[in-house]
């Protein structure tokens, strides 16, 4: 077989490695040696995913994985943690770097002809095959897995030692050679890719490391369906091509999930390009431009915005993304590439740790900015990138436009100043509701910023997942809905650009956001109108709102008392005030930092009815501390706020007349200006009388923009699916199985048939539920315990009920749990689910089993509500919930990361009339 490259291919590396490329080649094996000298041994145990496990239990920082040093030490208090939970998330990275390992082994072998290399690799897939079918696959987070916790992360695992095994047979084949490929194929290539291909995960870019994992198996066990599938199935290569990859080249989940996504089509392209199988030109074009789709959006300091779940402020001055350059100007010479690498192996810039020699195979863990050459890359480059690179000039930053993915960016100074109008696509399952998000940076100063997102196993998750932890408007007190906006304008001459979005935030409700901007100040215009009443809220963080003299106004405590969801993130703030509302412009300062010369200056004109608020928040990830917010209100069908923002000092005054604005210079410059008919006139004016005047186009029509293409992956929260069905007649029975069943790793069946009897019946407008689960061990988690696996309420994770109700404009849902030995039940309030429902709970045990009987009061005079009943199992020996038993139906479904979460438009109706 070969998969990235031909045998001749691989054999014609050996003169580059020793070479051009012979000072990265003596890195990677020097890396070697301690391996290659140790023992080869694969470790015996499965990696575990606990909230405990990997950190630090004073600090919570993130302990650092050392290869050959199996203790745990805080980076952060120097204290070394022990126990089962740090060993076993350790090997989660120790599996993946050993895999990767092998590769290094086994390419270094062949290039090199180096005998203990090969040896080390025939060691490590040795043991991996001896090993793999004892790692259990049980007590996953995110699909099944043996070695691992979630399947994409075996699927990177088990590319990496198809691609080790490939290298050896291609350049040292031989009949110890044979004799291990024949075993790795049986005992862990073939039931590795079974359980890989048994999950689907849709336009996830997890499932593109499945599909290129597919590809990778396919081709080592020759089989043409397998490979088939992964290419051209509903989610295979092709499909995350077209759909997932935007058509401006960028991966719809943001920045950090298309670097890992794209390397992972890279996998598969590379694959697919040696195989000879047909990819369509417009989607490997697609693709190539994926290479610079993700440099585009860089802020001045040359970090990520940190954009949907991306991590926070991460640099781009990191061996992956130097990598990933050299990877696309070996498919396609690109300067815009070259110029990126100008200015990552610019050897003026500091080096400091470049990880490789703890790389955790494609599982990308992100350092502090570092200087890099070529010398700093991966095995990759070393089979794959140009022997030689041209001389590397690096290009200026200029503004730029990704309308699929929906975010303009506006630069001045060369790019020391970033303006972006976040307005386009959601971004699925990791987007947040931040459309319209307005992003403004000069040089390392972030005045209006997107914060990204911690960790997701931390209570800080909601927050940064919600709309008011932005600078995107929110309606109605709540966090946006997930819909994507569309782009009406964008143009830019260098000196005077804007760009206009729009988004309908509520039904019938379009917002709509243009900014323009100047050398040193910006223009924010928000507007909206609907046919109803709503809110509109501007969170502006990290600014207060000042007199004339630059005083903050005053303010007296007030309680900002909106929805209590954590996704709305108010639960988040502190010190909420009540501020004056300023008489006429409201004028606001940025919060000063020590030895800051300039601080960002505001304008607001808002209409009548505003009110103003500050609270302290959270700030971005890692920042650690707090920070102001102010809070815009405004209640109106329609309506305006429009800011101006001044950096660096640049501006003297703004007065609003009518439709003009007029912004005066300290320089002394007066510009006007107006929107128009066909868009926005900016009218200049210097000091010795020199006039220009602009035009800026648009608004145009309402395009298509970046619609999302994902329709078939993400349910339509509006939808109600048993609209057209007609209520169900009470009492009504139901045996729950395998239709009715949502599994983890075990399908129905496996998990030894699991079933449980449901009874809704009424007496007058009293509801009753009862619940029969037999047989069952019972195994009850308190739901005060302690959950050491995630932030999820810890009673799903054992046998228990979960009811959710709709009755006219109340609502309920609960986990129930059965208190051993007791005659009680826990109760766990399901969030966003109390809406004023009670339900009071009685269970027993029974022979075989236990029943739960549940009575809930629904309102007078309604004639119908809406159920579900969810049944939690966990059978014996396991950690995590096994699965769940739904009254609605929950066949081809999974329990991974659902919680105690349940989608309304799933809810059964039932009938309250007698027939
Ligand atoms: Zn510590
Ligand atoms: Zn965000």
């Amino acid at each position: 077989m070969s998969l990235l490259l031909t045998r001749d291919a691989l054999l014609g590396r050996r003169s580059i490695a020793g070479g051009s490329l012979a000072s990265l080649t003596k890195g990677l094996r020097s890396e070697l040696e301690p391996l290659v000298r140790g023992s080869h041994a694969v470790p015996a145990g499965k990696a575990l995913l606990t909230r405990e496990g990997g950190r630090c239990s004073c600090d919570g920082a993130l302990l650092p994985y050392q290869p050959f040093d199996e203790r745990h030490r805080c980076p952060r208090c120097a204290r070394e943690l022990t126990g089962e939970r740090h060993d076993r998330f350790r090997l989660y990275w120790h599996h993946l770097w050993l895999a990767e390992r092998s590769v290094h082994a086994a390419m270094l072998g062949v290039l090199l002809d180096d005998a203990s290399c090969r040896a080390t690799a025939i060691d490590l897939l040795g043991g991996y095959a001896t090993q793999y079918l004892a790692y259990p696959n049980v007590d996953n987070v995110l699909g099944p897995s043996r070695p691992f916790f979630s399947t994409y992360l075996e699927s990177i695992w088990l590319l990496q030692l198809c691609t080790a095994l490939d290298l050896l047979e291609l350049g040292a084949p031989g009949d110890a050679v044979a004799a291990l490929g024949a075993r790795v194929r049986d005992e862990l290539i073939a039931p590795s890719a079974a359980l890989i291909a048994s999950y689907d995960e849709g336009m996830s870019n997890r499932q593109v490391w499945n599909n290129a994992a597919l590809l990778a198996a396919g081709a080592m066990l020759g089989d043409a369906a397998m490979r088939e599938r992964a290419l051209y199935g509903r989610s295979g290569v092709c499909a995350h091509l077209e759909i997932a990859l935007l058509r401006d080249g960028s991966w719809y989940e943001g920045e950090n999930y298309h670097l890992f996504a794209h390397r992972g089509l890279w996998y598969a392209l590379q694959m697919a390009g040696t195989a000879g199988d047909e990819v369509a030109p417009a989607l490997t074009q697609r693709f190539d431009a994926g290479f610079i789709a993700p440099l585009r959006t860089v802020l001045p300091d040359l970090t990520y915005p940190s954009r949907r779940d991306s991590q926070y402020a991460i640099s781009i001055r990191q061996m992956r993304v130097a990598e990933s350059c050299e990877l696309g100007i070996a498919r396609r010479m690109d300067e815009r590439l070259l110029g990126w690498l100008a200015r990552l192996y610019d050897p003026a810039i500091r080096r400091g740790e470049t990880g490789r020699a703890t790389t955790s195979a494609d599982v990308e863990r992100n350092l502090p900015a570092t200087g890099l050459s070529r010398s700093d890359l991966s095995w990759r480059t070393l089979l794959l990138g140009v022997e030689k690179l041209p001389v590397l000039k690096a290009l200026p930053l200029d503004s730029d436009l990704l309308p699929a993915q929906g975010v303009g960016i506006l630069r001045r100074d060369g790019g020391g100043v970033y303006v972006a109008l976040d307005y386009g696509h959601s971004g699925g399952g990791h987007g947040h509701p931040d459309r319209l998000n307005l992003l403004l940076v000069d040089g390392h100063r972030r005045w209006f910023d997107d914060p990204g997102t911690g960790s997701y196993v931390d209570d800080s998750l909601h927050w940064y997942r919600s709309t008011l932890a932005h600078s995107a408007p929110l309606v109605d007190g709540r966090s946006q809905p997930r819909v994507d906006g569309t782009l009406l304008a964008f143009a830019d001459d260098g000196r005077a650009g804007w760009m206009s979005a729009g988004a309908e935030l509520a039904p019938g409700l379009r917002v709509r956001r243009s900014i323009v901007v100047m050398e040193n100040y910006l223009i924010d215009e928000l507007e909206w109108d609907s046919t109803e009443t709503h809110e509109i809220a501007l969170p502006l963080h990290g600014v207060d709102l000042v007199g004339t003299d630059g005083v903050p106004v005053s303010r007296e405590a007030g309680s900002i008392d909106e929805s209590v969801t954590r996704e709305d993130g108010f639960g988040y703030l502190e010190e909420t005030m009540r501020c004056t509302a300023p008489a006429g412009t409201a004028q606001l300062l940025g919060d000063s930092r020590p030895g800051e010369k300039h601080r960002l200056r505001g304008w607001l004109f808002t209409g009548r009815g505003t009110t103003w608020w500050s609270a302290s928040a959270p700030r971005a990830p890692g920042l650690g501390g707090r920070e102001r917010l102010l809070l815009v209100r405004r209640r109106a069908t329609s309506g305006r706020v429009v800011g101006i923002w001044a950096w660096r000092d640049g501006v003297a005054d703004v007065e609003r007349a009518g439709e003009t604005l007029v912004v005066t210079l300290r320089a002394g410059d007066r510009h006007v200006h107006r929107r128009t008919d066909i868009g926005w006139r900016v009218e200049t004016a210097d000091r010795l009388g020199a006039r220009r005047s602009v035009d800026l186009a648009g608004p145009r029509a309402p395009s298509i923009g970046p619609r999302s293409l994902l329709e078939d992956e993400l349910p339509d929260p509006g939808e109600d699916a048993s609209e057209a069905v007609s209520p169900l007649a009470l009492p009504m029975s139901a045996e729950l199985g395998e239709p009715h069943y949502r599994q983890s790793e075990a399908g129905w069946a496996e998990a030894g048939a699991p079933v449980a009897h449901v009874t809704v019946s009424r007496t007058g407008q009293t509801v009753s539920f009862d619940i029969r689960v037999e047989p069952s061990g019972r195994r009850f988690v308190a739901p005060d315990s302690e959950n050491v696996f995630d932030n999820e309420p810890p009673g799903i994770n054992g046998d228990g009920v979960q009811l959710y109700v709709v009755a006219g404009e109340a609502t309920g849902g609960w986990l129930f749990v059965p208190v051993a030995a007791r005659n009680e039940v826990g109760v766990h309030p399901a969030e966003g689910w109390s809406g004023g429902l009670v339900a009071e709970p009685r269970w027993h045990a029974t022979e075989h089993g236990y029943a739960m009987h549940i009575e809930v009061a629904v309102g007078e005079g309604l004639d119908m509500f809406e159920a579900d009943v969810v049944v939690n199992e966990i059978g014996d020996e396991r950690a995590r919930r096994r699965g769940q038993l739904i009254l609605s139906g929950g066949a081809g479904e999974f329990v991974y990361l659902r919680g105690d979460r349940h989608e309304a438009a799933r809810l059964l109706r039932f009938s309250l009339t007698d027939v």
